[in-house]
């Protein structure tokens, strides 16, 4: 689990970062380190209670270990604990994030977006609602049925009305009912999910953007999860082609501590249109004295920030450049075959029917019964046998008629239908497959008895 190199390339860091300090009178805080390694003790045997989220054999929710860089540079960079809210508190770091900024853009093909890191996706996503809130004042915002929940509640939180856009059996939301709901006049803005949590499915985004331009409303890009599969080569035609449609987009979020290698706390807002950096004008009598050059809290609801996001984010991107055809985009791409693999497996299995072909790096999977009922209660006791035998699963409960469009004898017996999920997100589990067939395998005929 620990490589011992990470320790040392941690202190040599460390090192390096003292010696711009050299000229101070020497000061180094004191702490009572008996009584810290009693209570560092405590502690990381509570931590136990983790599921193995470094393991290839977790294969359930979207988890990806950060890379070792990016957790070098973050805890390096604790010995600072810079605040990218002002230039005040996070110089270099706020130096770091702005080049961020730059280099996620021009992944969209954005020259000069306006945009900061933030907390995570959620955080990102409301300042994009907000945005577009006040360019659209009360207008309903669109979301699919399969957004993240976070767009209701957001959209609850800035007092706009929001719909629900039912989906097509591939997960991707239905153009009709977007059509049928922009008739009515008051929506201002569309999101489109690129990659949706659940099932990794990507909206038609230029059919979107067409509906858009006619009804006049502003299209916000929903790329928390799938943000960087441009970069990818494996992509389906269909997939690829929304990808090409992105830079058209007005807004984009972007979670680095997804498929970007970081540690949490690492999300990402870009606007293409700077101007919007007007909304954001407030008085703050404390904060900004230091420079006249932009302080990032003068664009993020967020005030107080970790600079060690940037810092963290950076070294990533340093190591492993947002370009096509780079080792991100390799890596990417053996997530899009290893979910292809599986869908397949599963196909060829007698147990298990697999859903929709994976777009992303995402299978989910039902369990073979004769109704829907009896297939949830399999796919449950999958779930917690899978991970008595160290495979962690994921759950996900699917209206009934979407399931039924793959298992057409189905009996629908329920409303919802609960369903297995994977997400493929380590560049080894493509590699681990044979293995996690196995174990599913096992499961299932266990599980029958
Ligand atoms: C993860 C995710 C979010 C929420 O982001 P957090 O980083 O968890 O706050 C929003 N939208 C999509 C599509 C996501 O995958």
């Amino acid at each position: 689990m620990i490589n011992p190199a990470e320790l040392e390339l941690l202190q040599q860091a460390l090192a390096t970062l003292a010696k711009g300090y050299e000229k101070l009178p020497s000061f180094t805080a004191e702490f009572d380190t008996d009584a810290a390694a009693q209570v560092l003790q405590l502690v990381a045997e509570r931590m136990h209670d983790n599921y193995p989220y470094y393991h290839p054999q977790y294969a359930g929710q979207m988890l990806k270990p950060p890379h070792p860089v990016a957790r070098i540079a973050y805890a390096m960079s604790l010995w600072v604990n810079p605040n990218n809210h002002a230039l005040d508190g996070g110089k270099a770091s706020s130096a770091l994030e702005k080049e961020c900024i730059v280099e996620l853009g021009q992944m969209y093909g954005w020259d000069a977006p306006l945009g900061h890191l933030t907390g995570g996706g959620t955080m990102a996503n409301l300042e994009a609602l907000w945005v577009a809130g006040r360019l659209h004042p009360g207008k309903r915002v669109l979301g699919s049925k399969q957004a993240h929940y976070t767009h209701s509640r957001i959209s609850d939180v800035l007092g706009l009305p929001f719909s629900a856009v039912p989906v097509c059996n591939d997960g991707r939301m239905d153009l009709a009912a977007i059509e049928a709901m922009l008739k009515a006049g008051d929506v201002g803005t569309i999101v489109a999910t690129i990659g949706n949590t659940g099932l990794g499915a990507v909206d038609p985004l230029g059919e979107i953007l067409g509906l858009a331009n006619e009804y006049d409303a502003r299209v916000h890009a929903d790329a928390a999860y799938g943000g960087y599969f441009g970069l990818a080569s494996e992509l389906r035609d269909e997939t690829r082609a929304v990808y090409d449609r992105l830079p058209e987009v007005d807004s984009i979020v972007v979670d680095p501590h997804k498929h970007g290698l970081q540690p949490y706390g690492c999300g990402c807002v870009l606007f293409r249109n700077a101007d919007v950096g007007q909304f954001y004008k407030h008085d703050s009598p404390f904060t900004y004295f230091s420079s006249a050059e932009l302080h990032l809290g003068e664009i993020s609801l967020e005030c107080s920030r970790p600079g060690a996001s940037a810092v963290a984010l950076w070294a990533t991107q340093q190591l492993f450049p947002l370009e096509k055809g780079g080792q991100l985009a390799q890596w990417l791409d053996l997530g899009l075959l290893a979910a292809r693999d599986f869908w397949q497996r599963l196909a060829d299995s007698e147990h298990y029917q697999p859903l929709m072909q994976p777009e992303l790096d995402i299978v989910v999977y039902a369990l073979n019964a004769a109704d829907a009922r009896q297939a949830s209660d399999r796919a449950r006791r999958v779930f917690a046998l899978a991970a008595e035998n160290d495979l962690h699963l994921a759950l996900i409960e699917l209206p009934v008629g979407l399931v039924q469009s793959y298992l057409p004898e189905l009996e629908a017996n329920a409303e919802t239908m609960t369903c297995l999920r994977s997400v493929l997100m380590k560049p080894e589990h493509g590699a681990w497959l044979d293995r996690i067939m196995t174990i599913l395998e096992d499961c299932a005929v266990c599980g029958s008895r």
